[in-house]
């Protein structure tokens, strides 16, 4: 299928194409991801994910089309609710900064499929810079935590997607902003040699999870996320495995 803004994000296009979000679903619990793929399995949408969401679509230019999507923005008196007001601070503050609104100045959710390691990818680019840079826009709680997302796997196959269809290896950046009281905000390169890293890991794995999206392998129940949880039945164990963990 061809993918456009209206049918990126439908069960069929989760079939037919593997995402970054779904490799790190895999990576995170193999059970889990398949649920979710098959629809039997929906990961509740927090608010913190919205914030992030209604900044997203904010530089997307569709932050009026977001409000009149989610009416739970928005308290009973019909006042926006205090993580997005705080979301619209962090745009403000964002707007007048140079060197971020540079870094988003490019195309905007740019949709890209592509074959990869024998299987077909979709990513969507908050900002595509044709001979600059890819960057990606990311509300975060804290500067510090931002190794633990493996955003490294994103500019990884983000980099060699742009690279495959358009002949063009283009540096990856992440746009940060943070949710603090003070909110930080800084553009971070991730360096190349980190990409390759990530990209030689992607190479390794996505064969299995491949074959598990294909029927072909069982997937593994990591036993500990609410999905593993969610499904679970009772067992008699013995207490000392907790004081092993
Ligand atoms: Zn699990």
């Amino acid at each position: 299928m061809i993918l456009n803004n209206e049918n990126y994000y439908s069960p069929e296009a989760n079939q037919e194409y593997m995402s970054v979000s779904q490799y790190k679903a895999f990576m995170n619990c193999e059970a889990a991801a398949m649920a979710s793929i098959s629809g039997r399995y929906e990961r509740p949408t927090t608010r913190a994910l919205l914030v992030g969401s209604f900044v997203d679509r904010y530089f997307e230019g569709t932050l009026d089309e977001f409000l009149k999507e989610n009416p739970t923005l928005y308290t009973r008196k019909h006042e926006l609710r205090a993580e997005f007001k705080r979301a619209n601070q962090i745009i403000e503050a964002v707007k007048t900064d140079p060197k971020f609104m540079d870094a988003m100045s490019g195309e905007k959710q740019r949709i890209f499929t592509f074959d990869l390691f024998g299987v077909k990818w979709k990513a969507k680019l908050d900002s595509y810079n044709p001979g600059k840079a890819i960057t990606d826009l990311k509300v975060v709680a804290r500067m510090d935590k931002l190794p633990m997302w493996r955003y490294d796997i994103q500019g990884a196959v983000y980099q060699k997607g742009v690279e495959i269809v358009t002949g063009e290896k283009l540096p990856f950046y992440l746009a940060v902003v943070t949710k603090e009281r003070v909110m930080d905000r800084d553009i971070w390169q991730i360096p190349q040699s980190t990409l390759d890293m990530a990209l030689r890991q992607v190479e390794e794995n996505i064969g299995r999870y491949a074959d598990i999206k294909a029927g072909l392998l069982e997937p593994v129940h990591c036993g500990r996320c609410d999905y593993c949880k969610s499904i679970k039945q009772a067992a008699v164990r013995n207490y000392n495995e907790l004081l092993e963990a």
